[in-house]
């Protein structure tokens, strides 16, 4: 069986910009929320999803 997936990035929270972009199953609900490193903050912050 295919999962199905789609596309989202990853948002910083301080500075909005679209660092990543990560997949997620597309009947998935939660909200995506990682702490990652943005490189325009240079720092690590918490990132949202964002759909592509
Ligand atoms: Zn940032």
């Amino acid at each position: 069986m295919k999962i199905k997936e789609r596309f989202v990035f990853l948002l910083c929270s301080d500075c909005k910009n679209r660092n990543y972009t990560t997949h997620k199953r597309q009947k998935a609900t939660y909200k995506l929320e990682k702490k990652k490193y943005c490189r325009f903050c240079r720092k690590h912050t918490t990132h949202k999803e964002r759909k592509l």
